[in-house]
C-alpha cells in the first residue's frame, strides 16, 4: 500500500496496515485487530498526537523502570510489531529483559513473536547507535537485552489458563513491568502481586488505565518513541506523590474538547 507523504493521517494508516500484515502472517490473533481499531477510535479523539500528560506519564515510566531493581518490559503481539524495535532500544538503554506475554497464547504464534523480535534486536544492535551512545558500546547493550517468554515456568496468581503463565526471571520476579496493550484483568492481577505496573493505553476509561500506577494514554509507537528520547536524556527520582487519576482525567478532557472544536463550541 502507497500513502502519499503528505497524508494528514499517514502514521495511522501505517501502523493500521502493520497489524493486518502481521495478522496475515499469522502473528495475532483475530482479537488483535478489534483491539487496534478501538485504539484508533480514542486515538482520532487525542488529534493522533502526545499530549503533554502523556509525555509527564511517559517520564515518570522511564524513571520509575530505571530507578527499578528488576525492571521488565512485557510485550504482546500488537506492541512487537507496533513498537518492537523502539522496547528493544529502551530494554538497551535502561538495561532490562522484554519478556513476550501474550493473551490467547498458541505455541506457532510465540515461536513467530520470538522470532520476530529476535531478528528486529539483531537489527537494533547493527543499526547506528541512538545519539550520545558510543558505537562501541552499543551492540553489546543490545545483545545483553535478554528475551524471555519461550519457557513460562510460572503464574500470575488470580488468573486462570494460559493467559496466567509467565517466566519465573521475568515479569514473575519483576518489581515494575512496562506493559503496553494490557487486559484489565492481568494488571489488577500484577498489581496484586505487589508489582509496580505501568501501562500505555488510548483508552484513558479501561480497567487497565484505571488499575496501573502510572498510565501513558497514548498510541504505543509514540510512547515508545517518547520513552527513548526521555531516556537518553536526564532522569530523577520517581515521584511519590504520582497522581494517576489527574492524568486519566486530562486525557479525557482533551478528547471531550476535540468534539467540541470540532463543531466551532470552542471555548
Ligand atoms: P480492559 O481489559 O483494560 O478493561 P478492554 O478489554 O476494553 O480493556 P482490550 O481489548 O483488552 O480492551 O485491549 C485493547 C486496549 O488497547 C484498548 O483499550 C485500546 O484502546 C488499546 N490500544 C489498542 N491499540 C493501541 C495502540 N496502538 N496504542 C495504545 N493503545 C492501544
Ligand atoms: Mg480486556
Amino acid at each position: 500500500m502507497t500513502i502519499h507523504e503528505g497524508h494528514p493521517r499517514r502514521d495511522s494508516l501505517l501502523s493500521r496496515q502493520k497489524i493486518v500484515d502481521a495478522h496475515k502472517k499469522g502473528l495475532l490473533a483475530d482479537s488483535a485487530l478489534i483491539a487496534h481499531g478501538r485504539g484508533e477510535a480514542f486515538d482520532y479523539l487525542l488529534g493522533e498526537r502526545t499530549i503533554p500528560s502523556a509525555k509527564r506519564a511517559a517520564r515518570e515510566s522511564v524513571n520509575r523502570l530505571a530507578a527499578a531493581h528488576r525492571p521488565v518490559i512485557s510485550l504482546n503481539g500488537n506492541s512487537t510489531v507496533l513498537a518492537g524495535r523502539d522496547a528493544v532500544k529502551l530494554a538497551a538503554l535502561i538495561g532490562c529483559r522484554i519478556e513476550i506475554n501474550i493473551f490467547y497464547r498458541t505455541d506457532s504464534r510465540m515461536n513467530l513473536l520470538s522470532q520476530t523480535l529476535n531478528l528486529m534486536k539483531n537489527e537494533v544492535a547493527s543499526d547506528s547507535p541512538l545519539d550520545g551512545i558510543s558505537p562501541e558500546a552499543w551492540p553489546q547493550m543490545v545483545a545483553d537485552v535478554e528475551i524471555l517468554g519461550m519457557s513460562p515456568d510460572a503464574h500470575i496468581p488470580g488468573l486462570e489458563g494460559p493467559r496466567a503463565k509467565c517466566c519465573s526471571q521475568g515479569i514473575h520476579a519483576a518489581d515494575t513491568v512496562l506493559v503496553p496493550l494490557e487486559d484489565g484483568d492481568r494488571c489488577e492481577a500484577l498489581i496484586q502481586m505487589g508489582k509496580q505496573v505501568l501501562v500505555v493505553d488510548l483508552n484513558p476509561l479501561s480497567r487497565t488505565a484505571r488499575t496501573a500506577t502510572v498510565t501513558i494514554v497514548d498510541d504505543i509507537s509514540r510512547a515508545f518513541r517518547e520513552m527513548i528520547k526521555i531516556a537518553l536524556g536526564n532522569l530523577s527520582a520517581p515521584d511519590s506523590q504520582w497522581d494517576n487519576t489527574t492524568i486519566l482525567i486530562d486525557a479525557i478532557d482533551t478528547m471531550g474538547k476535540a468534539s467540541s472544536t470540532s463543531f466551532g463550541q470552542d471555548g
